[in-house]
């Protein structure tokens, strides 16, 4: 049954690294209370997928899965199930958004089991059109928030499961098949350190409702033609018994992010000048 947007100044985006745990309850931590569960909305996108709200030190944040979202709505696309979750969390007036996930090495440096903070994205996805219609033009300058991006690694870098890094470019591809062996070279080439298919374009979206972005990713792989060929098992048993981490990570991470944004990535959208905007057309 549809219900009314509850107010929340932050909102986490599980993605595969969360999927198979009870975020946030699965943790046990003292100052984390579950206020309310299975919540949907009626979005202008269609039902949204279930929402959680929880309370961590006190600060008001809204969950979803979007990892098994999509694997239940087999013909909802992607950008369509973001439009969902964005319109819900410009509704709750959210201000501060976490994802997560797992991502492939592109960077040879990097192993299965590190954890990556990205910096920055190159977006090699179809999606770029994603919006809430809300009339902004998005500067893209900054696009991950440095406050999130700092207390996010401030969490990430005692991984218990490997190494932490604070900077990386994140290549965001179409899927859902992964990439060729060729693909990857020329991300290799272009300077991707991980891969993945979320970031964009969620990054349009939270800037769109002025919202600050930024995401903690697991190096669950290395990309087609790195290091050597990956492992399925491998991939499967990080799937099913990291998420705990990377959990922890963020639950510490927003008790550490303040309300008030201090990193100014609100005024990075402007009214659009329509006439003006038309590149050339
Ligand atoms: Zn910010």
């Amino acid at each position: 049954m549809a219900v009314k947007i509850p107010a929340a100044e932050f909102a986490v985006i599980g993605g595969s690294s969360t999927y198979a745990i009870d975020f946030p309850e699965s943790l046990g931590l003292a100052e984390v209370e579950v206020l309310r569960k299975g919540l949907v909305f009626e979005t202008p996108y269609g039902q949204s997928p279930e929402f959680k709200l929880f309370t961590v030190a006190g600060k008001r944040v809204l969950t979803c899965k979007m990892h098994g979202w999509r694997k239940w709505q087999e013909d909802l696309s992607r950008a369509r199930a973001s439009q969902q979750i964005f319109w819900v969390f410009m509704q709750a007036g959210v201000k501060r958004i976490i994802a997560e996930g797992g991502v492939g090495a592109i960077n040879h440096l990097l192993e299965p089991r590190d954890i990556v903070v990205p910096s920055d994205y190159i977006d090699q996805s179809l999606r770029k059109d994603v919006d809430l219609n809300q009339g902004y033009l998005l500067m893209m300058r900054q696009a991950i928030c440095p406050e999130l991006h700092q207390n996010l690694y401030s969490q990430a870098k005692d991984n218990p499961l490997g190494r932490a890094f604070q900077r990386g470019n994140y290549v965001v591809t179409e899927g859902r098949h992964f990439e060729s062996p060729a693909e990857i070279q020329l991300y290799k080439q272009g300077g991707g350190d991980v891969v993945g298919q979320t970031l964009c374009p969620e990054v349009y979206l939270a800037r769109e409702i002025g919202a600050c972005y930024a995401g903690v990713y697991l190096v669950v792989n290395y990309a087609e033609g790195i290091v050597e060929d990956w492992s399925h098992d491998e991939l499967k048993e990080l799937f099913h018994n990291q998420g705990q981490v990377i959990a922890e990570i963020i639950l510490k991470a927003i008790k550490d992010t303040t309300l008030e944004q201090k990193c100014s990535c609100s005024d990075l959208r402007k009214e659009t000048m329509i006439k003006e905007t038309n590149r050339g057309e």
